[in-house]
């Protein structure tokens, strides 16, 4: 039997490639650092998956474990905090000749991983390594070799026939190979207030990008128990973390935000830095980088963990068909080429987008960017077209025309 392919990381990423392997008969050892007991609990960060995205989870099976755990959210809304007023609403029922799901499931990465590790475990094909912590590798003209640290502090060298990084943004595998992250980081942190408020009395939509020139922000609706809220607000660099995450200080956050006096029920909040980088190659060898690990970016658009798992789908039709002897490797290159293509030309440069429209100053750039949207709204051609694009269907099939 072939070695099986080394998946470092049971993030999205790195699930999804395992269960795209194995349903595909190649054997799969999945190695995560965090044990069976503190697996979940992780910092709220992606949810909302893009059609596109929703038709891959569909392919593993996945999608119907998942949406039981979410919200079908059709429509999108951008507004502007300066007039209090929607500028600009999309509805992805637009593309329902592009897909059988014309909508984003509002799903969190947490219960993506949930169901998904669910399924590695009982997949035959998948020995799934929970508290193992990966460390670092050697390759050889026909196997690579993982040395792991165990649970119980051993370490061992797993032979496998490529490894994957899906180790997410810190990437031990692509600092071994001494690969730029090419980049930026912005100079301000961003935290996110989870909170059990419903904000569709103020006419909110389940997904909303809110352009201010002080304070823009994003809100996103969740499924519960509890049903939540999370709201991102942009923060200077130096502000002092204690003080931002102060109760009183998030109240006040929110109470400005909506103009209300209220006693919220915050549910958690977090804080982080965003980072715009690619990695200058996303295969070296036998060792192949998908995901966080090759390319993180923005969440303005929703973009991190959907892009990611694209890559997922993509590097494990090459896999299969060259550990299946119909492909050599030189798949892997059009890998790079293709998935690199996507992170710089579509990820980042949306989401680079996606912000700048969001804090715009100038108000008669703002103006501009508000009547280009409402255009564009308007107009189902255009709406359509606009759809293509931030659900990521241009980039998949712009992807595919690259040889
Ligand atoms: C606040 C926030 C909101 C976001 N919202 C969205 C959104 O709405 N839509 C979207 O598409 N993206 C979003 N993103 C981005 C998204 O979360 C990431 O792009 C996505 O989680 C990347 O998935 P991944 O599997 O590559 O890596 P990760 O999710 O980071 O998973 C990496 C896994 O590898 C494991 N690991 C790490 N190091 C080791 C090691 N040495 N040995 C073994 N295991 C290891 C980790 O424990 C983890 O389980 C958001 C990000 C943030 C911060």
């Amino acid at each position: 039997m072939t070695s099986p392919v080394v998946v470092v990381g049971a993030g999205p990423v790195g699930l999804c490639l395992s269960l795209a392997l194995a349903q595909a008969d190649v054997p799969v050892t999945l190695i995560e650092a965090m044990a069976d007991g503190n697996f979940l609990d992780q910092v709220p960060r992606a949810g909302s998956n893009h059609p596109t995205t929703l038709e891959f989870f569909d392919r593993i099976g996945l999608y119907a474990n998942l949406e039981p755990r979410g919200i079908v959210a059709p429509r999108f809304a951008y507004w502007d905090r300066q007039d209090n007023a929607r500028i600009a609403e999309f509805d992805h029922a637009l593309l329902k000749d592009d897909t059988r799901f014309p909508y984003v499931l509002q799903c969190e990465r947490i219960k993506i991983i949930e169901e998904a590790l669910q399924m590695a475990k009982a997949h035959p094909l998948i020995e799934v390594r929970m508290a193992t912590e990966f460390l670092g590798f050697e390759q050889t003209a026909d196997a690579v070799l993982a040395r792991v640290k165990t649970a119980g502090g051993e370490t061992e060298t797993i032979r496998g026939s490529y490894l994957v990084s899906c180790e997410g943004a810190r990437s031990i595998a692509r600092k071994d190979l001494g690969l730029e992250f090419e980049g930026f980081t912005y100079p301000e942190r961003t935290i996110n207030i989870e909170v059990a408020y419903d904000f569709r009395a103020h006419g909110y939509t389940e997904r909303n990008y809110i352009s201010d020139p002080v304070e823009y922000s994003n809100l996103f609706h969740w499924k519960g128990p509890p049903d939540r809220w999370r709201i991102h607000f942009p923060t200077a660099i130096d502000d002092d973390e204690n003080e931002l995450k102060r109760p009183e200080a998030l109240q006040g956050r929110l109470r400005r935000f909506l103009g209300i006096e209220h006693e919220f029920e915050i549910c958690g909040c977090n804080l982080y830095t965003v980072h715009q980088r690619v990695a200058a190659k996303f295969r070296v060898g036998r060792v192949v980088l998908a995901g966080d690990a090759a390319h993180v970016n923005s969440p303005i658009g929703g973009m991190g963990l959907n892009s990611g798992v694209h890559d997922a789908f993509n590097l494990a039709d090459k896999l299969t068909r060259i550990l299946h002897g119909e492909a050599d490797e030189a798949e892997l290159d059009r890998y790079e080429r293709q998935r690199r293509h996507v992170a710089v030309q579509h990820t980042q440069a949306q989401t680079i987008r996606n912000k700048r429209l969001l804090a715009e100053r100038d108000p008669a750039v703002r103006h501009k960017n508000h009547d280009e949207l409402r255009r564009q709204a308007e107009d189902p051609v255009l709406a359509r077209k606009f759809l293509l694009r931030t659900a990521l269907f241009d980039s998949l099939r712009e992807a595919e025309r690259i040889a």
